[in-house]
């Protein structure tokens, strides 16, 4: 496949917390001609795809779909509802959050960023004294990582709207679920979110490329209301076309098929079993974690995310060495540690298209490669995940 590499024997394993492992039958429904956009098959598709995007999202609200990677979704969040100098509170959850903070921060936004150390979610109590101290309501948009992708730490969303509806807070409340979205429990109506951020590559089980808005009425008010300059990331344009199945400019037309692939699969499956199977296969890769002696990164239980374990090396061993003895010997890329984290951590994805035999190569291959870069642990932690999966 890549470069120079010489030939290895069998299927990658792509065990990154995103992008994931694409299954065949998205490869296949992708692999078909390019339509005209403007065309009666390709609204057909628009309009399925738009109308089964809200199940993932668990909203009845339009979702906005992007040609753009998840960072595009960010932007489009904030450059929509926010005006210039706006004060926002967002989160420092990790990388993820941190690098959205950096864009809030070029937009001219001004940030207010609870501090955190990287290994726990969101502190609803915290927010709720951030905002009982704004008297003057100057807060204009509360934004969170529902999945920290650096950490594999989830937060509590729920929380997070209580505390702001305790408050008596008008803030939105923007989430970014491009890590959670089609693996973790998310639900947008139900939990009060005014704008929900996603991506294609990670739960959704799609190559990179597209990204999501679900856009609640409270958004769409302060979007017509004001909002910055914007152009193409434009709400309004998007759902006036969307409307007739049409979208402003060149859609990707071959991962909207895709796309309607996923939801069919998505639904064929169930959702909550999606969300059943992530959490089992998350369990048991920390039961194998916990077995080896290795820490994860998330400190609390209920914390720990289902869609990928970050997980810290002994002092004085180097993830990143550790990770390319695995790609060289087993042919299957870890994530690295971001951030802070370099170097200090691995994460292990398990996430979207993902079973238990492919959990157990997945596992096997960790424990094989901690054994050849000589970092110390116990032997065992496969066979733990396998009891684990055995018994429930
Ligand atoms: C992957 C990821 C992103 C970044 O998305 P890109 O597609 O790389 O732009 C943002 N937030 C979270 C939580 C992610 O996991």
């Amino acid at each position: 496949m890549a470069g120079n590499q010489p030939y290895q024997a069998g299927r990658h394993f792509l065990q990154i917390p995103g992008p994931t492992n694409v299954p065949d039958r998205i490869l296949r429904a992708m692999d078909g001609p390019t339509i005209d956009h403007r065309g009666p098959a390709f609204e057909s598709l628009a309009l399925r795809v738009l109308d089964g995007i809200k199940g993932v999202f668990q909203t009845k609200a339009p979702v906005v779909i992007y040609p753009a990677s998840g960072t595009g979704a960010w932007e489009a969040a904030l450059v929509n509802t926010l005006a210039p100098g706006d004060r926002v509170l967002m989160v420092e959850t990790g990388q993820f959050a941190t690098l959205w903070k950096a864009l809030a921060d070029r937009l001219g936004l001004e940030v207010v960023f609870l501090q955190g150390d990287w290994r726990h979610g969101v502190n609803a109590q915290e927010i709720a004294a951030a905002l009982d101290e704004d008297k003057d309501k100057t807060i204009k948009a509360v934004c969170c990582v529902h999945n920290e992708t650096s950490t594999g730490v989830t937060s509590d969303i729920a929380a997070v709207r209580r505390a702001m509806d305790d408050a008596g807070h008008p803030a939105l409340l923007m989430v970014d679920t491009i890590s959670s979205l089609a693996s973790i429990d998310y639900r947008h109506d139900e939990w009060g979110v005014d704008v929900t951020i996603g991506g294609s590559q990670k739960g959704l089980m799609l190559p990179p490329g597209l990204s999501f808005n679900a856009v609640g009425e409270k958004a769409l008010a302060a979007h017509e209301a004001g909002g910055m300059t914007r152009s193409y990331w434009d709400w309004s344009a998007m759902l006036g076309a969307n409307k007739g199945g049409a979208f402003p400019y060149t859609p990707a037309t071959n991962l909207l098929y895709g796309l309607d692939e996923a939801i069919r699969m998505l639904n064929e499956e169930g959702l909550q079993n999606v969300f059943q199977r992530h959490a089992r296969l998350a369990e048991a890769t920390r039961r194998a974690v916990a077995a080896w002696g290795l820490e994860t990164v998330a400190q609390v239980d209920s914390e720990r995310s289902n869609s990928l374990t970050a997980v810290l090396l002994p002092d004085g061993h180097d993830a990143d060495a550790f990770r390319a003895v695995v790609l060289q010997r087993f042919n299957m890329s870890l994530g690295n540690g971001l951030g802070r984290l370099a170097g200090k951590a691995f994460r292990i994805g398990h996430l979207g298209d993902f079973n238990e035999l492919m959990l157990a190569g997945t596992l096997c291959g960790v424990e094989m490669g901690l054994a050849a870069a000589n970092v110390p642990h116990n032997r065992g932690g496969v066979q733990a995940a396998l009891d684990f999966l055995s018994e429930t």
